[in-house]
């Protein structure tokens, strides 16, 4: 499979280059030359696999040949998550289903993509060395971080502000002690953090030198990692001979790509509800075709805090028919003046699939305390956000209500306990494994706000993932 950009000016590559490479040179983001196609008859061959094995079928297409033992890898990537099933489905009322994301060793859907991406990137590297930096509100650096420990030819600098990320998350982080790991807690907030992470990115000196590269969203790799679990949902409720509907609760819009992703592949879905809190650009866009940036406002689902959301690009070359001429404008003036229209044909075809959803705080807590009260079940902010969007889409009277529902379970809610408690009642406990986080010893450098303190910081990590030869 070749990869092509949106932006249709930056060099072809295959799948180990988009693997490295992240964002495409020309801005853009890169994405399969064509789609592959799963027919029902081959979608109806794939129930029953194993999880690992149904990941390296769906993903089989996108990796080629580029990783020759790539079914060990997905085998291996599973292995630590704590249930047998990977991404187990739970259902909480008639046609209603929950696809438990967060099984694996930070508590997070992230984990589903960066197991497997952190080993991809140990493997295409061979020989070679990368430092990878990131800033982080909480889930996406603990999640690298747990897949990047360790791995030979890796170094991992993660930014955070310090005192502004949850304490769970923060000691996920910084209580991996392996050498090629260096967490960063930053004077600042999470805004100065992106900045010094961009301004590192634009010192083309320090980023040669350290070979630095990102492990964010726009990574494709990602995604296609994220499309087999919702073939592991549909394929149990039924498809390819049954139409299911799926509820994300959405930032970067990456996770809802991927659903997307299997519905073009052949996956019979009926519908993908776009789950928002407070910062509801997404659900304005669908409401009334005005993708317009306000300020993001913090609330109780910190992970769906944004305003742009990068991955949405990719939807949009797909409804602008793969032009890239058309997409580079629209983009670009998004970036310029805060605000885009799409053309209203490409928003009608976008609006035949999507639907929009958002729950402010209040809302939040309501739904955390009514799914507690009614069914036992503890769900934290970012999952209840995307159930509550289930609920509200399964009540309009032109839905079929033989077509099963799942709303996408993000986060554990011990991940956000203190948020949970307050709501419910009850406060989650951490996953027997996780049990003695509060006791594990950190590491953490603390730094100004200020460009050479954090690329001193970077090249000592690189310096001291070379030093011990880190596989070893
Ligand atoms: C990252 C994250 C999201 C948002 O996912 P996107 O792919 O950015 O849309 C939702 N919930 C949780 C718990 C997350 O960590």
């Amino acid at each position: 499979m070749r990869y092509v950009s949106t932006r249709g000016q930056a060099p072809v590559f295959d799948f180990a280059g988009v693997l490295l490479a992240g964002l495409a040179e020309d801005g853009g983001l890169y994405v399969p030359e064509s789609w592959p196609s799963f027919s029902p008859a081959e979608i109806r061959a794939l129930r029953g696999l194993p999880y690992p094995e149904l990941v390296a079928a769906i993903m089989a297409p996108f990796v080629g040949d580029a990783i020759p033992d790539f079914r060990r890898l997905c085998a291996d990537a599973y292995a630590g998550f704590d249930h047998p099933a990977v991404v187990p489905l739970v259902q909480l009322e008639t046609g209603l289903f929950v696809q438990e994301l967060f099984h694996g060793p930070t508590l997070a859907f992230k984990d589903l993509a960066l197991q497997l991406v952190g080993r991809l990137f140990e493997r295409v590297l061979g020989a070679e060395r990368l430092t990878i930096v990131g800033a982080t509100s909480g889930d996406t650096g603990a999640a690298a971080i747990e897949a990047l420990k360790g791995r030979s030819g890796i170094a991992i600098a993660i930014l955070h502000p310090e005192g502004r990320v949850s304490e769970v998350q923060r000691r996920q982080m910084t209580t991996v002690l392996a050498p090629n790991v260096e967490n960063i807690a930053v004077r600042g907030s999470f805004d100065d953090c992106q900045d010094l992470v961009k301004s590192m990115f634009a010192d083309a000196e320090f980023r040669h030198a350290m070979r630095l590269s990102a492990v964010n969203s726009i990574n494709w790799a990602r995604i296609a990692a994220q499309i087999p679990y919702y073939f592991a949902a549909a394929l149990s409720l039924g498809a390819p001979d049954r139409e299911v509907a799926f509820s994300v609760p959405t930032g970067n819009f990456g996770n809802i790509l991927a659903a997307w992703a299997a519905a073009r592949m052949g996956l019979p879905v009926a519908r993908l509800v776009v789950a928002c809190n407070r910062n509801d650009i997404l659900a304005r866009f669908l409401a009334a075709n005005d993708m317009s940036i306000r300020p993001v406002e913090p609330s109780l689902s910190p992970s769906m805090d944004i305003q742009v959301s990068s991955n949405f690009e990719r939807l949009l070359f797909e409804l602008l028919d793969r032009d890239p001429a058309a997409v580079a404008p629209i983009v670009t003036g998004f970036r310029r003046d805060g605000r885009m229209a799409v053309p209203e044909a490409a928003w009608t075809r976008m609006r035949a699939l999507f639907q929009g959803f958002s729950l402010d705080d209040a809302g939040t807590e309501a739904e955390i305390a009514r799914l507690h009260r009614v069914s036992g079940y503890l769900a934290d902010p970012h999952s209840a956000i995307g159930i509550a969007a289930a609920r509200e889409a399964m009540l309009a009277a032109s839905v079929d209500r033989a077509v099963p529902m799942i709303a996408a379970a993000t986060a554990h809610p011990a991940k956000f306990a203190p948020a949970v408690a307050h709501a419910s009642g009850v406060s989650p406990a951490l996953p027997a494994r996780l049990a003695d986080l509060y006791q594990r010893p950190e590491r953490c450098t603390v730094a100004e706000n200020s460009l050479p303190a954090v690329e001193a910081l970077v090249a000592a990590v690189a310096e001291r993932a070379t030093r011990v030869g880190i596989a070893a």
